[in-house]
């Protein structure tokens, strides 16, 4: 589904991805583990050139994204949801209102579609009884669960995930976790930045190792935690775990 070819990314001298090589098949949940300022932000929002890659290509879906106008860039970011440690919802809108507006608006959906949609969405986030709500009276874990409804609504084909769970206080980090088990249950295809090593076990069918800038090591969950074979993968996690 996405192809990572040779991905490099500098700031400015820092050289943030060195050389990213790496692909995510159809349905495969991927979660990416490493240090703070290892680049995982970076992979992640270069995926859907939401960064500009220095160097290499990223193909989805058989079509090389980097280098494509703007137009088709946009038409293909929409099949690419994006959850973010800050929900950024809209303030001025309700819970269903968020879902709604860029299925209008972008993709031309029927307003009465896209209202049903929203409300079928809120339901499978739990959240059923919120459609009226504004983000401002919503608990912090209610809010990233609209925030992953809203993605969902755009229909995409995979969603990635960064620290989806971080800015939350820790009783409100299970409901999300919840909801995203259930979303890789249903066959999405994911990658999920996270520090949440029992959802990584529990969920993930590859784990990525990340640290200053390369992919140090991949493999099952039980490969990475229970016997990784780099030096640097055993130091993070004894900090870790
Ligand atoms: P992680 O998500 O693993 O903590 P990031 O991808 O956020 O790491 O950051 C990796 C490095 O890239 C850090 O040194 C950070 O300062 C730098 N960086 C990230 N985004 C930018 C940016 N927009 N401009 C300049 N430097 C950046
Ligand atoms: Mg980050």
């Amino acid at each position: 589904m996405i192809k990572v070819n040779h991905l490099k990314k500098s700031f400015g001298k820092n050289e943030v991805l060195k050389d990213i090589n790496e692909e995510f098949s159809q349905g495969e949940v991927v979660v990416v583990i490493g240090p703070s300022g290892s680049g995982k932000s970076t992979f992640l929002r270069c995926l859907n050139l939401l960064e500009e890659p220095s160097d290499g290509e990223i193909v989805f879906e058989g079509t090389t994204l980097t280098g494509l106008n703007e137009k088709d860039l946009n038409q293909l970011r929409q099949k690419m949801g994006m959850v973010f440690q800050q929900f950024n919802l809209f303030p001025h809108k309700t819970a269903k209102q968020n879902l709604t507006i860029a299925p209008v608006k972008s993709k031309g959906v029927d307003k009465h579609q896209a209202d049903q949609t929203a409300v079928k969405l809120l339901r499978q986030v739990g959240l059923g009884d919120k459609e009226d709500a504004y983000p401002a009276s919503l608990s912090g874990g209610q809010q990233q669960r609209v925030a992953i409804a809203r993605a969902l609504a755009m229909d995409p084909d995979v969603m990635l995930f960064d620290e989806p769970t971080s800015a939350l206080d820790p009783e409100m980090v299970g409901e999300v976790l919840k909801v995203m088990k259930d979303l890789a249950q249903s066959g999405m295809t994911m990658v999920v930045v996270t520090h949440e090593m029992g959802f990584a076990r529990e969920v993930a069918d590859r784990v990525l190792f990340m640290d200053d800038g390369y992919i140090v090591e991949s493999g099952t969950p039980d490969m990475i935690f229970s016997n990784p074979q780099n030096e640097r993968t055993q130091d993070f996690l004894s900090k870790v775990l």
